[in-house]
């Protein structure tokens, strides 16, 4: 073991688990890319400010799960917990806005920080795939954005997840809400900072994860009953439009979300086999978030869904990704000439398209071979003195076990062919 470990909270993404996580990736970016939404990247930092204005002063994720730092320079910077508000901050700037094409569709994926209490699914650096369509309000988009996580992870294999979906309100009736929670909240028996948050943001209370918090929260003024007309019938279009496309939900009127910036619709990814961390990625509409970070009106929905927790989900549901083996074609060369040889038939087969790889190291055929058989690759080509002095490879097919030997010259053409 060496001197150094991955820090508290983190872990190092080795093969072949490695491989599961970019075909995460992969899986949840395709619906996107194919349904119009730009890549976008911003930094791995930005002005600590955005967040606390973006994600909200009173959040756990500001107040106590963000990674601040000062610069030599003097700036106050913080690793980015989150990505919707570097996204709308980037296309601010950009001026996506205005070129002309509303919504702005993005989607983004990357490495976020969050000082976190770690445990099984929570970590201080974890990983999202995140989507965003910037200055639209239509119910279509909300239930096209929800239709498109439910593809991703279906696409995946996974079956046992949950979609909770809930309204947020508006800044016409939420207020009014506000008031009716903050007049019940106040009357309840809760500790210090929980009654610091009735003041500042009582809807999140309704999250608070305690049994005991939550066992007085029945009978709370419920969201529902205090939806304006317009949010109502915008939040019944979003309903049936996902009932429309065979997309499943539940009502859970408790769904807040930990961050501030949400209205309207708000829904969060729920996996069975997670135990507690149970949400494997949530979103939401944000119309308000460009003016709290000083842009014009821009309605907003989005979600992030979290690969790490997306992997941990495959694994509980004991679902086996399909992936392509790395090498199709592993040589083995026995001998100095036949080293020369078949790195350049190896450099060929890969300029034309082909995944091989090489016994390296001067192995004997014994090793080198168990080599091949880890590799996964489907054909070995081998060849020593003797088959060089004759002007040919020794070409075994690895799930048949048959071997033939092909003129040196045509071994390319050959495994082409013969992997199609
Ligand atoms: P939780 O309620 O579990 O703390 P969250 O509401 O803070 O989640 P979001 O900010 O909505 O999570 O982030 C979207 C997704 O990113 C989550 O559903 C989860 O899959 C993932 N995620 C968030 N925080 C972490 C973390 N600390 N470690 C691993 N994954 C995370
Ligand atoms: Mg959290």
């Amino acid at each position: 073991m060496s001197t150094f470990q991955a820090p508290k909270g983190t872990y190092d993404l080795t093969p072949p688990r490695s491989a599961t996580f970019l075909a995460v990736r992969e899986a949840i970016s395709a619906p996107l890319r194919d349904s119009g939404y730009g890549y976008i990247e911003t930094p791995g930092f930005e002005n600590v400010e955005l967040f606390a204005r973006g994600v909200g002063e009173s959040t756990d994720i500001v107040t106590k799960e963000m990674y601040t730092l000062t610069t030599k320079g003097g700036d106050q910077l913080a690793l980015r917990p989150e990505g919707t508000a570097s996204v709308l901050r980037a296309a601010l700037e950009g001026n996506l806005h205005k070129a002309g094409n509303l919504p702005v569709k993005l989607w983004y994926s990357g490495s976020y920080y969050r000082y976190e209490r770690p445990q099984a699914g929570r970590y201080r650096h974890f990983s999202q795939v995140g989507a965003e369509a910037i200055g639209t309000e239509d119910p279509v988009l909300d239930a096209e954005l929800i239709i498109l996580a439910d593809q991703a992870y279906r696409s995946l294999g996974l079956r046992q997840f949950r979609i909770l979906l809930n309204s947020l309100g508006d800044k016409e009736c939420r207020p009014a809400y506000r008031e009716a929670l903050q007049t019940f909240l106040r009357d309840l028996d809760l500790d210090e900072e929980t009654r610091r948050r009735i003041e500042i943001n009582p809807l999140r209370v309704l999250d608070d994860k305690r049994a005991d918090v939550q066992k007085q929260l029945t009978g709370a003024p419920k969201l529902r009953d205090h939806l304006c007309d317009a949010c109502k019938t915008y939040h019944e279009e979003v309903r049936a439009l996902l009932t429309a496309a065979g997309v499943a939900f539940e009502d859970d009127e408790k769904l807040v979300r930990g961050l501030d910036y949400y209205t309207r619709t708000t829904f969060e990814f729920v996996h069975h086999g997670l135990g507690s961390q149970s949400a494997v990625g949530g979103g939401g509409r944000y119309d308000g978030l460009s003016e709290m970070i000083g842009g014009p009106a821009l309605p907003s929905v989005g979600w992030a869904l979290g690969v790490d927790r997306t992997v941990l989900a495959l694994e509980a549901e004991g679902v086996e990704l399909d992936l392509p083996a790395p090498t199709s074609v592993y040589a083995v060369p026995l001998g100095e000439e036949a080293r020369r040889v078949l790195f350049g038939v190896v450099t060929e087969l890969r300029r034309a398209g082909v995944a091989a790889d090489f016994a390296f190291g001067g192995r004997g055929l014994k090793g080198a071979m168990k080599s091949a058989n880890r590799s996964g690759a489907r054909y070995t080509l081998v060849a020593g003195e003797r088959d060089l002095a004759e002007g040919v490879v020794q070409l075994k097919d690895m799930e048949s076990g048959e071997q033939s030997a092909v003129p040196l010259a045509e071994a390319v053409a050959e495994l082409t062919k013969r992997l199609g």
